[in-house]
């Protein structure tokens, strides 16, 4: 039986992933450390490896995988930020992806945040518990009128945007992609990222990260913004220049940040570390701010689409083993 390396996992990924690769024709072997370059030798006598968004797929340990035997980067997320693109093709490394699992997940979850953010429900929640009643300090805002900036109109943006609409928020949205024919059924204006930036009370961030989007939110850009205006990141940490959102949220130029990404994530997000001392001072510093709320990058943390992910995974298995074509948007 074929064998597939999988590495970062927690429960989730093996109750949900291992039934399907088991369909799929393939034996697991979970690991719960991260890939990187040192422990990618690890992978001897495997097919294929499996990773997640932190694991560290550069041109070093692409080719220790390789020298191993590995043939197939299975990763089971949508983005590729991670991996090598170049190092892997001329190492004759096939990569697939899971381009879409839930973008319902995602957009959903960016709603929640920026609801819980701006009606200050964490907040709340806690003082109730207390068994403090008082309202004192939990002042909130509507979104009904207020204009919000969906930067990358890709699956999720877009799913983010029709819920804004249906909060009755006029919605300008910026892609170098755009999609017209959506935009006008949804009464969604495109416009310039500047545009963007100054009309909006709510900024949304739906785009990959790729060299030319690094810290597209970044003291410059910040600049722009509407004073108090509120951003929200549930696409990818290194989009925002993290100095730079801090002295914006000390400066009040921004009102409120969501994020379920951070800059410097990989060997945080996901662990446990409560019984230790964090060391990073910059995610130290946001975590005091009242008006900053932060999810673990959990917004891909559904049934619908952990159960998405692990049959398409198992599918892109099952197909580069069986030297089947991929499925159309799956290699890349
Ligand atoms: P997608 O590929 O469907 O859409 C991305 C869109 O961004 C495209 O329309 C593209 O044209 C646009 N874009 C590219 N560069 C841009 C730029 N400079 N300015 C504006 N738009 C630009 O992707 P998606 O599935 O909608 O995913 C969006 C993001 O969400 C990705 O970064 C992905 O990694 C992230 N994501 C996060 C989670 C999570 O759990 N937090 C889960 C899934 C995806």
């Amino acid at each position: 039986m074929p064998l597939v390396a999988v590495y970062d996992t927690k429960p989730y990924d093996r109750d949900y992933l291992g039934p399907a690769a088991t369909a799929a024709g393939f034996t697991c072997r979970f690991h719960e450390f991260r890939l990187n370059a040192d422990n990618a030798a690890l992978a001897q006598g495997a097919d294929a490896v499996c990773i997640f968004v932190n694991d560290q797929a550069d041109r070093p340990t692409l080719e220790r995988l390789a020298a191993v035997g590995v043939r197939h980067i299975a990763l089971r997320c949508a983005g590729y930020n991670q991996i090598d693109l170049t190092a892997a093709r001329e190492l004759g490394l096939t990569v697939t992806r899971v381009p879409a699992y839930s973008p319902h997940a995602v957009a959903e979850h960016s709603i929640a945040l920026l609801l819980a953010l701006i009606r200050k429900i964490p907040r709340a929640h806690n003082r109730v518990r207390e068994l403090n009643f008082s309202l004192a300090g939990l002042v909130g805002f509507d979104l009904y009128g207020k204009t919000a900036g969906i930067i990358g109109t890709g699956q999720i943006g877009r799913l983010t945007a029709q819920i804004l609409r249906g909060f009755g928020m006029r919605v300008l949205a910026c892609d170098p992609a755009p999609d017209g024919t959506w935009a006008a059924t949804h009464e969604i204006a495109y416009v310039e990222l500047n545009e963007l930036l100054y009309s909006s009370d709510i900024i949304s961030l739906h785009l990959p990260l790729t060299p030319s989007t690094h810290h597209l939110i970044n003291p410059q850009t910040i600049a722009l913004m509407k004073p108090a205006s509120v951003l929200v990141n549930t696409s990818r940490g290194r989009l925002i220049d993290t100095a730079a959102l801090i002295a914006a949220l000390k400066s009040g130029q921004i009102g409120g940040v969501a994020l379920d990404v951070y800059e410097e994530e990989a060997g945080v997000f996901f662990e446990d570390l409560s019984g230790g001392v964090l060391a990073d001072d910059e995610l130290s510093r946001l975590l005091t701010f009242p008006n900053v709320l932060i999810t673990s990058h959990q917004a891909f943390l559904t049934h619908e689409a952990l159960t998405e992910i692990a049959r398409v995974t198992a599918e892109n298995l099952r197909r580069i083993a069986g030297r089947e074509p991929a499925t159309s948007g799956t290699c890349i």
